[in-house]
């Protein structure tokens, strides 16, 4: 068994992971370069995933190495609050004009969950300065997913992720999901039908009434609930419902931001402009943790009001903006434009769409969606014994060489943008492998 040096696996209890399985059968990763990880047994294992979907140009990037080495020499901290330094100006300029719109204000977190959680207080203060205190509510959808802290866990609409934590945020509601829609079997980008599904807002606005609700917060394309990706016209119908009823559209681009759709922002991809864009993962490279929170110039200006002397939004991070996680993202930037990387999803789309489109047929697959470079492969279940085969499944794909992630019964793909057809096509016969041999 592969034991770290101190042979104690007992006091790291670790995140999202099933802790008396793995350390009963560890896996450890001990190096990473380029689309592979190197395995504790000395392994290369395919990174089918971009790590968690963070890793965008793949490991080991000279650019971003020397950038993290650079910037601990020079400034290795820097106060978040009533203090600046470069970097963090130039990213923010860098960022707001990657982002189509007028999206130009970039607030700074250092993770999804928090960018959500950002979102969610600057959308109800956004209302509360323009003199609609009135407007609180927040609407998440089933099945999304918006981090882990109590706003995004509220919003958010898995099963398992809230069920333990008792009642969260008050004055939440959910649209339905669009998981599983028929007729909407083996879709290549948006699926044909459901649209309509977005009327749903209405219903919640006759409900609730409209000048209560603050926001609307959905994943354009919802990863850790299935991979489920919006009927064709649905996010633009969402779009008109929030504009007619005054409630704000927040995009979680959490892991649709940086290139995975082929665009640089799903913003880009679906052409709908949302009030607020959350943003983390990719940013970086996955490399150090960042996300950033990109506002309208409405909703930026309401809130720099008021004397000039006072701070305008009572919210930050001790490690909001730091330094090394700028220097990190702006090197990260360099490198996905030096290489093309956010198209590379349209130019490999539909190679990655035959391939993975391939695995109809293969045992248990009862469905395939692709979209720009990312995959979703979904299983039967065993009966009685939901996600055990998928995981089943992960289990023996990192076995074969080749790292994949599973939610519930769906097996999800979302490699680095340098990922190549050869990989494509290793990664597609190890899933197919992988199907065979399991039960
Ligand atoms: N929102 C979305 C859409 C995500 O996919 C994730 C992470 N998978 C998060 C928020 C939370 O991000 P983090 O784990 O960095 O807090």
């Amino acid at each position: 068994m592969d034991l770290p040096p101190n042979n104690n696996l007992d006091a790291y209890w670790m995140p999202f992971t099933a802790n008396r399985q793995f350390k009963a059968h560890p896996r450890m990763f001990v190096s990473a370069e380029g689309m592979y990880f190197k395995t504790s047994d000395g392994r290369d294992v395919l990174d089918g995933i971009a790590g968690l979907w963070c890793c965008n140009a793949g490991h080991k990037r000279p650019r971003i190495i020397e950038a993290v080495k650079n910037q601990v020499e020079e400034l290795d901290y820097s106060p978040a609050f009533q203090m600046g330094h470069h970097k963090a100006f130039d990213l923010a300029d860098r960022l707001a004009r990657l982002m189509p719109g007028d999206l130009n204000h970039v607030f700074f977190t250092n993770s999804g969950s928090e960018s959500v959680e950002t979102a969610l207080k600057m959308a109800i203060a956004y209302h509360r300065a323009r003199g609609e205190g009135h407007r609180t509510r927040l609407i998440g959808r089933e099945k999304g997913y918006h981090g882990v802290n109590f706003g995004g866990m509220s919003v958010g609409g898995m099963p398992a992720n809230r069920k333990m934590f008792g009642s969260l945020v008050s004055g939440v509601d959910h649209l339905r999901h669009t998981h599983g829609i028929a007729g909407n079997e083996y879709s290549r980008g948006e699926p044909e039908h459901g649209a309509e599904l977005a009327d749903d807002l209405e219903r919640l606005c006759q409900l609730h009434d409209p000048s209560t609700i603050a926001a609307v917060i959905v994943e354009p394309v919802a990863g850790s609930a299935g991979v489920i990706m919006p009927p064709k016209g649905y996010l633009k119908r969402l779009r008109e419902i929030c504009t007619k009823h005054g409630i704000l559209l927040i995009f979680d681009e959490v892991i649709t931001g940086f290139g995975r759709l082929g665009t640089p922002f799903a913003v880009n991809y679906f052409g709908v402009q949302p009030d607020l864009v959350t943003t983390a993962k990719g940013l970086t490279n996955g490399v150090v943790p960042m996300g950033a929170v990109f506002a309208s110039d409405t909703i930026h200006d309401a809130f720099m009001t008021g004397p000039e002397n006072m701070i305008e939004f009572f919210h930050g991070y001790t490690y909001s903006a730091n330094p090394m996680a700028c220097a990190t993202a702006l090197a990260a930037l360099d490198t996905y434009e030096e290489e093309g990387l956010f198209t590379r999803g349209a130019d490999l789309g539909d190679y990655w769409a035959d391939a993975m489109h391939g695995l109809r047929g293969a045992p248990y697959v009862k469905d395939i969606r692709t979209m720009g470079l990312i995959a979703a492969i979904e299983l039967d279940p065993i009966e009685g014994a939901p996600t055990k085969r998928a995981f089943n499944a992960f289990l023996k794909a990192y076995d074969k060489g080749l790292l994949i992630r599973t939610t519930g019964d769906i097996i999800a793909l979302s490699p680095p943008l340098i990922i190549e057809k050869s990989h494509i096509d290793m990664a597609v016969e190890t899933v197919r492998r992988v199907l065979e041999e399991i039960e």
